[in-house]
Protein backbone atom coordinates (compact mmCIF):
# COMPACT_ATOMS: atom_id res chain seq x y z
CA UNK A 1 0.00 0.00 0.00
CA UNK A 2 2.88 2.40 0.67
CA UNK A 3 4.44 2.26 -2.89
CA UNK A 4 0.96 2.98 -4.14
CA UNK A 5 0.80 6.00 -1.69
CA UNK A 6 3.63 6.88 -3.17
CA UNK A 7 3.19 6.61 -6.03
CA UNK A 8 3.24 10.04 -7.65
CA UNK A 9 -0.15 9.43 -9.86
CA UNK A 10 -2.38 8.46 -6.22
CA UNK A 11 -4.07 11.60 -4.85
CA UNK A 12 -3.40 12.53 -1.35
CA UNK A 13 -6.61 13.49 0.36
CA UNK A 14 -4.47 14.92 3.38
CA UNK A 15 -2.05 17.20 1.67
CA UNK A 16 -3.98 18.74 -1.33
CA UNK A 17 -7.41 20.11 -2.11
CA UNK A 18 -8.50 18.62 -5.49
CA UNK A 19 -12.33 19.85 -7.24
CA UNK A 20 -13.69 17.86 -9.87
CA UNK A 21 -14.25 14.19 -10.14
CA UNK A 22 -14.66 12.12 -13.15
CA UNK A 23 -15.89 8.84 -13.41
CA UNK A 24 -18.16 6.53 -15.27
CA UNK A 25 -19.07 3.11 -17.62
CA UNK A 26 -19.15 2.03 -20.46
CA UNK A 27 -23.08 1.50 -21.21
CA UNK A 28 -22.87 -2.58 -22.13
CA UNK A 29 -25.68 -3.67 -19.98
CA UNK A 30 -27.41 -3.22 -16.35
CA UNK A 31 -25.37 -2.41 -13.58
CA UNK A 32 -24.35 -5.47 -11.19
CA UNK A 33 -23.32 -5.80 -6.94
CA UNK A 34 -19.71 -5.35 -8.15
CA UNK A 35 -20.34 -2.15 -9.62
CA UNK A 36 -21.84 -1.21 -6.49
CA UNK A 37 -18.86 -2.23 -4.36
CA UNK A 38 -16.45 -1.28 -6.69
CA UNK A 39 -17.92 2.74 -7.76
CA UNK A 40 -21.38 3.35 -7.18
CA UNK A 41 -21.27 3.58 -3.65
CA UNK A 42 -18.43 5.56 -3.56
CA UNK A 43 -19.33 7.71 -6.06
CA UNK A 44 -22.67 8.54 -3.86
CA UNK A 45 -20.05 9.25 -0.95
CA UNK A 46 -18.26 11.40 -3.10
CA UNK A 47 -20.63 13.68 -4.55
CA UNK A 48 -21.40 15.20 -1.30
CA UNK A 49 -17.73 16.04 -0.74
CA UNK A 50 -16.57 16.92 -5.05
CA UNK A 51 -18.18 18.06 -7.95
CA UNK A 52 -19.01 14.66 -9.40
CA UNK A 53 -19.59 14.29 -13.33
CA UNK A 54 -20.42 10.77 -14.27
CA UNK A 55 -19.72 9.71 -17.90
CA UNK A 56 -22.00 7.36 -19.93
CA UNK A 57 -18.77 5.83 -22.30
CA UNK A 58 -21.24 5.28 -25.19
CA UNK A 59 -18.43 5.07 -27.22
CA UNK A 60 -16.34 3.85 -25.56
CA UNK A 61 -18.75 0.96 -25.30
CA UNK A 62 -18.06 0.37 -28.94
CA UNK A 63 -14.98 -0.88 -28.36
CA UNK A 64 -15.87 -4.12 -27.50
CA UNK A 65 -19.45 -4.03 -28.71
CA UNK A 66 -19.29 -2.55 -31.73
CA UNK A 67 -21.88 -5.14 -33.67
CA UNK A 68 -24.57 -4.18 -31.46
CA UNK A 69 -24.61 -0.37 -31.26
CA UNK A 70 -28.42 -0.44 -31.26
CA UNK A 71 -28.35 -1.11 -28.12
CA UNK A 72 -26.72 1.87 -26.66
CA UNK A 73 -29.24 3.73 -26.16
CA UNK A 74 -31.34 1.28 -24.35
CA UNK A 75 -28.11 0.73 -22.08
CA UNK A 76 -27.85 4.49 -21.40
CA UNK A 77 -31.11 4.78 -19.79
CA UNK A 78 -30.60 1.51 -17.99
CA UNK A 79 -26.93 2.41 -16.97
CA UNK A 80 -28.81 5.77 -15.48
CA UNK A 81 -31.47 4.35 -14.07
CA UNK A 82 -29.24 2.68 -12.00
CA UNK A 83 -27.23 5.30 -11.22
CA UNK A 84 -30.42 7.09 -9.83
CA UNK A 85 -31.60 4.03 -7.93
CA UNK A 86 -28.15 4.09 -6.49
CA UNK A 87 -28.56 7.25 -4.50
CA UNK A 88 -26.67 9.73 -7.22
CA UNK A 89 -28.12 12.98 -6.91
CA UNK A 90 -28.05 14.91 -10.22
CA UNK A 91 -28.44 17.78 -8.43
CA UNK A 92 -24.69 16.81 -7.18
CA UNK A 93 -23.91 14.82 -10.03
CA UNK A 94 -23.87 15.81 -13.55
CA UNK A 95 -24.50 13.03 -15.54
CA UNK A 96 -22.73 12.76 -19.30
CA UNK A 97 -23.70 11.25 -22.71
CA UNK A 98 -19.87 10.89 -24.51
CA UNK A 99 -20.87 10.53 -27.67
CA UNK A 100 -23.24 14.28 -27.36
CA UNK A 101 -19.25 15.98 -26.56
CA UNK A 102 -17.97 16.04 -29.83
CA UNK A 103 -14.73 17.81 -28.47
CA UNK A 104 -13.43 14.75 -26.76
CA UNK A 105 -13.32 13.10 -30.40
CA UNK A 106 -11.32 15.81 -31.30
CA UNK A 107 -9.44 16.04 -28.48
CA UNK A 108 -8.74 12.60 -28.41
CA UNK A 109 -7.10 12.64 -32.24
CA UNK A 110 -4.20 15.60 -30.80
CA UNK A 111 -3.69 13.29 -28.07
CA UNK A 112 -3.20 10.27 -30.16
CA UNK A 113 -0.02 11.75 -31.70
CA UNK A 114 1.35 12.06 -28.54
CA UNK A 115 1.57 8.40 -27.52
CA UNK A 116 3.24 5.71 -29.59
CA UNK A 117 1.57 2.02 -29.87
CA UNK A 118 3.89 -0.01 -27.56
CA UNK A 119 3.31 1.71 -24.53
CA UNK A 120 -0.44 1.02 -25.49
CA UNK A 121 0.42 -2.70 -26.50
CA UNK A 122 2.41 -3.35 -23.35
CA UNK A 123 -0.35 -1.15 -20.74
CA UNK A 124 -1.14 -4.41 -18.06
CA UNK A 125 -4.76 -3.47 -17.68
CA UNK A 126 -5.14 -3.38 -21.46
CA UNK A 127 -3.28 -6.74 -21.83
CA UNK A 128 -5.73 -8.21 -19.30
CA UNK A 129 -8.67 -6.68 -20.91
CA UNK A 130 -7.58 -8.19 -24.36
CA UNK A 131 -6.74 -11.93 -22.71
CA UNK A 132 -10.03 -11.76 -20.20
CA UNK A 133 -11.48 -11.18 -23.83
CA UNK A 134 -9.88 -13.57 -25.79
CA UNK A 135 -8.78 -11.14 -28.18
CA UNK A 136 -6.14 -12.40 -30.25
CA UNK A 137 -5.98 -8.90 -32.62
CA UNK A 138 -6.50 -5.75 -31.02
CA UNK A 139 -8.45 -2.93 -32.68
CA UNK A 140 -7.58 0.33 -33.60
CA UNK A 141 -10.38 1.78 -31.32
CA UNK A 142 -9.42 -1.05 -28.26
CA UNK A 143 -5.71 -0.35 -28.08
CA UNK A 144 -6.16 3.81 -28.10
CA UNK A 145 -9.17 3.64 -25.41
CA UNK A 146 -6.72 4.95 -22.71
CA UNK A 147 -6.14 7.62 -25.18
CA UNK A 148 -9.74 8.91 -25.61
CA UNK A 149 -10.13 8.33 -21.69
CA UNK A 150 -7.27 10.82 -21.18
CA UNK A 151 -9.66 13.35 -23.63
CA UNK A 152 -12.71 12.11 -21.58
CA UNK A 153 -10.61 13.36 -18.20
CA UNK A 154 -8.70 16.92 -19.58
CA UNK A 155 -12.16 18.15 -21.49
CA UNK A 156 -13.87 17.93 -18.29
CA UNK A 157 -10.96 19.56 -16.40
CA UNK A 158 -11.31 16.29 -13.73
CA UNK A 159 -8.80 16.32 -11.15
CA UNK A 160 -9.78 13.42 -9.60
CA UNK A 161 -10.34 10.05 -10.86
CA UNK A 162 -11.67 7.33 -8.39
CA UNK A 163 -10.51 4.07 -9.77
CA UNK A 164 -9.28 0.72 -8.97
CA UNK A 165 -5.92 -0.67 -8.90
CA UNK A 166 -5.91 -2.28 -11.90
CA UNK A 167 -6.74 1.21 -13.39
CA UNK A 168 -3.85 2.97 -12.08
CA UNK A 169 -1.92 2.50 -15.13
CA UNK A 170 -4.33 4.45 -16.76
CA UNK A 171 -3.96 7.46 -14.81
CA UNK A 172 -0.11 7.58 -15.57
CA UNK A 173 -0.50 7.20 -19.03
CA UNK A 174 -3.16 10.02 -18.82
CA UNK A 175 -0.91 12.36 -16.81
CA UNK A 176 1.84 11.52 -19.67
CA UNK A 177 0.07 12.26 -22.24
CA UNK A 178 -1.50 15.84 -20.65
CA UNK A 179 2.11 16.76 -19.35
CA UNK A 180 3.58 16.00 -22.85
CA UNK A 181 0.82 18.27 -24.63
CA UNK A 182 0.97 20.73 -22.06
CA UNK A 183 4.88 20.90 -22.36
CA UNK A 184 5.03 21.14 -26.30
CA UNK A 185 1.99 23.40 -26.89
CA UNK A 186 2.47 25.66 -23.79
CA UNK A 187 -0.76 24.67 -22.39
CA UNK A 188 -2.39 24.27 -19.13
CA UNK A 189 -4.99 21.03 -19.05
CA UNK A 190 -5.41 19.44 -15.96
CA UNK A 191 -3.35 16.67 -14.98
CA UNK A 192 -5.54 14.31 -13.37
CA UNK A 193 -4.79 12.11 -9.96
CA UNK A 194 -5.95 8.42 -9.35
CA UNK A 195 -8.27 8.06 -6.26
CA UNK A 196 -7.53 4.46 -5.20
CA UNK A 197 -11.02 2.50 -4.06
CA UNK A 198 -9.66 -0.01 -1.46
CA UNK A 199 -12.94 -2.51 -2.10
CA UNK A 200 -12.40 -2.33 -5.91
CA UNK A 201 -13.78 -6.13 -6.65
CA UNK A 202 -16.69 -8.43 -5.70
CA UNK A 203 -15.80 -12.44 -7.23
CA UNK A 204 -18.67 -13.81 -9.12
CA UNK A 205 -21.17 -16.20 -8.01
CA UNK A 206 -19.04 -19.14 -9.77
CA UNK A 207 -16.40 -18.08 -7.76
CA UNK A 208 -14.81 -16.56 -10.49
CA UNK A 209 -11.89 -13.48 -9.23
CA UNK A 210 -14.78 -10.93 -11.28
CA UNK A 211 -18.34 -10.51 -10.94
CA UNK A 212 -19.15 -9.49 -14.29
CA UNK A 213 -22.01 -9.71 -16.84
CA UNK A 214 -19.97 -11.03 -19.39
CA UNK A 215 -19.26 -14.27 -17.15
CA UNK A 216 -22.89 -14.68 -15.97
CA UNK A 217 -21.88 -14.70 -12.88
CA UNK A 218 -23.32 -11.41 -11.19
CA UNK A 219 -26.15 -9.98 -9.33
CA UNK A 220 -27.50 -7.45 -11.14
CA UNK A 221 -29.39 -4.14 -9.02
CA UNK A 222 -32.52 -4.15 -11.47
CA UNK A 223 -32.87 -8.42 -10.09
CA UNK A 224 -36.02 -9.13 -8.61
CA UNK A 225 -35.89 -10.56 -5.29
CA UNK A 226 -36.72 -14.09 -6.17
CA UNK A 227 -33.84 -14.15 -8.96
CA UNK A 228 -31.28 -13.10 -6.04
CA UNK A 229 -32.82 -15.23 -4.33
CA UNK A 230 -31.98 -18.37 -6.88
CA UNK A 231 -28.22 -17.15 -7.75
CA UNK A 232 -27.23 -16.63 -4.10
CA UNK A 233 -28.75 -20.47 -3.16
CA UNK A 234 -26.32 -21.04 -6.64
CA UNK A 235 -23.20 -19.49 -5.34
CA UNK A 236 -20.33 -21.50 -4.77
CA UNK A 237 -19.20 -21.80 -1.35
CA UNK A 238 -16.77 -24.30 0.16
CA UNK A 239 -16.59 -27.11 -1.63
CA UNK A 240 -15.38 -29.63 1.00
CA UNK A 241 -18.16 -28.76 3.14
CA UNK A 242 -21.24 -31.53 2.82
CA UNK A 243 -22.89 -31.17 6.31
CA UNK A 244 -23.76 -28.28 8.46
CA UNK A 245 -22.00 -29.67 11.10
CA UNK A 246 -18.77 -29.98 8.65
CA UNK A 247 -16.14 -27.44 9.93
CA UNK A 248 -15.71 -24.80 6.75
CA UNK A 249 -13.23 -22.24 5.23
CA UNK A 250 -14.99 -18.83 5.14
CA UNK A 251 -11.88 -17.84 3.10
CA UNK A 252 -12.56 -19.70 0.46
CA UNK A 253 -16.29 -18.77 -0.24
CA UNK A 254 -17.33 -16.67 -2.10
CA UNK A 255 -20.83 -15.54 0.24
CA UNK A 256 -18.90 -14.85 2.78
CA UNK A 257 -16.83 -12.20 0.27
CA UNK A 258 -20.54 -10.97 0.07
CA UNK A 259 -20.90 -10.95 3.67
CA UNK A 260 -17.69 -9.08 4.26
CA UNK A 261 -18.68 -6.50 1.32
CA UNK A 262 -22.53 -5.66 2.59
CA UNK A 263 -23.00 -7.39 6.60
CA UNK A 264 -22.45 -5.23 9.62
CA UNK A 265 -19.23 -6.37 11.43
CA UNK A 266 -21.08 -8.37 14.28
CA UNK A 267 -22.68 -10.30 11.62
CA UNK A 268 -19.47 -10.84 9.44
CA UNK A 269 -17.44 -11.87 12.69
CA UNK A 270 -20.69 -14.43 13.92
CA UNK A 271 -20.42 -16.26 10.13
CA UNK A 272 -16.85 -16.91 9.94
CA UNK A 273 -16.71 -18.04 13.49
CA UNK A 274 -19.92 -20.12 12.83
CA UNK A 275 -18.55 -21.37 9.55
CA UNK A 276 -14.88 -22.26 11.11
CA UNK A 277 -16.57 -24.38 14.21
CA UNK A 278 -19.30 -25.79 11.95
CA UNK A 279 -22.01 -24.26 13.86
CA UNK A 280 -23.97 -23.17 10.66
CA UNK A 281 -25.16 -24.20 7.85
CA UNK A 282 -24.57 -23.03 4.34
CA UNK A 283 -28.80 -22.96 3.55
CA UNK A 284 -28.87 -20.60 6.53
CA UNK A 285 -25.67 -18.85 6.02
CA UNK A 286 -27.17 -17.58 2.43
CA UNK A 287 -30.50 -16.39 3.70
CA UNK A 288 -28.43 -14.41 6.13
CA UNK A 289 -27.06 -13.01 3.08
CA UNK A 290 -30.03 -12.82 1.20
CA UNK A 291 -31.49 -10.81 3.77
CA UNK A 292 -29.05 -8.01 4.13
CA UNK A 293 -28.91 -7.32 0.44
CA UNK A 294 -32.48 -7.01 0.03
CA UNK A 295 -31.91 -4.37 2.73
CA UNK A 296 -30.04 -2.74 0.80
CA UNK A 297 -31.87 -3.01 -3.05
CA UNK A 298 -35.39 -2.42 -1.09
CA UNK A 299 -34.72 1.60 -1.27
CA UNK A 300 -32.92 1.43 -4.72
CA UNK A 301 -35.83 -0.37 -5.99
CA UNK A 302 -38.49 2.31 -4.60
CA UNK A 303 -36.45 4.99 -6.32
CA UNK A 304 -35.84 2.76 -9.72
CA UNK A 305 -39.83 2.54 -9.69
CA UNK A 306 -40.11 6.13 -9.30
CA UNK A 307 -38.14 6.42 -12.58
CA UNK A 308 -39.31 3.89 -14.46
CA UNK A 309 -42.59 5.52 -14.22
CA UNK A 310 -41.22 9.15 -15.35
CA UNK A 311 -38.94 7.83 -17.78
CA UNK A 312 -38.58 11.47 -19.24
CA UNK A 313 -37.62 12.74 -16.09
CA UNK A 314 -33.98 10.32 -16.60
CA UNK A 315 -33.74 11.82 -20.10
CA UNK A 316 -34.08 15.17 -19.15
CA UNK A 317 -31.12 14.61 -16.74
CA UNK A 318 -29.27 13.18 -18.76
CA UNK A 319 -29.32 15.95 -21.12
CA UNK A 320 -29.36 18.93 -18.84
CA UNK A 321 -26.00 17.03 -17.42
CA UNK A 322 -24.64 17.15 -20.98
CA UNK A 323 -25.04 20.38 -22.23
CA UNK A 324 -23.43 21.73 -18.79
CA UNK A 325 -20.56 19.35 -19.44
CA UNK A 326 -20.60 20.48 -23.09
CA UNK A 327 -19.63 24.25 -22.59
CA UNK A 328 -16.88 23.00 -20.41
CA UNK A 329 -15.43 20.67 -23.00
CA UNK A 330 -16.01 23.53 -26.13
CA UNK A 331 -14.19 25.89 -23.24
CA UNK A 332 -10.92 23.23 -22.77
CA UNK A 333 -11.22 22.36 -26.67
CA UNK A 334 -10.99 25.90 -27.37
CA UNK A 335 -7.86 26.39 -25.39
CA UNK A 336 -5.74 23.65 -26.60
CA UNK A 337 -6.39 24.63 -29.57
CA UNK A 338 -5.65 28.28 -29.43
CA UNK A 339 -2.15 26.83 -28.21
CA UNK A 340 -1.47 24.67 -30.78
CA UNK A 341 -2.29 27.58 -33.16
CA UNK A 342 -5.11 26.16 -35.06
CA UNK A 343 -7.86 28.16 -34.03
CA UNK A 344 -9.09 29.36 -37.24
CA UNK A 345 -12.60 29.11 -38.66
CA UNK A 346 -15.11 30.17 -41.74
CA UNK A 347 -15.87 33.38 -40.20
S1 LIG B 1 -21.32 -21.47 6.16
FE1 LIG B 1 -21.35 -19.58 4.97
S2 LIG B 1 -19.23 -18.93 4.90
FE2 LIG B 1 -19.21 -21.07 5.48
S3 LIG B 1 -18.96 -22.20 3.54
FE3 LIG B 1 -21.17 -22.06 4.00
S4 LIG B 1 -21.85 -20.27 2.92
FE4 LIG B 1 -19.64 -20.16 3.09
Amino acid sequence: MNSIKENAAVADESKFEYERILTGDRPTGPLHLGHYVGSLKNRVRLQDKYETFILIADIQALTTNFEHPERLKENIFLVALDYLACGINPNLSTIIIQSMIPEIAELTAFFSMLVSVNPLRHNPTIKTEAKERGYKELTYGFLGYPVSQTADIAIFKADLIPVGIDQLPHIELARKIVRKFNELYNCNLMKPFALIDKFSKLVGLDGNLKMSKSYGNAINLSDNFDLIKTKIRSALTDENRIHPADKGNPEICTIYSYHRAFSNENLIRETEYDCKNGKIGCVKCKENLFKIIKELLEPMNERRSYYLNNKDEVWDILFTGTKKAGLIASDTLREAKESMKISYSFS
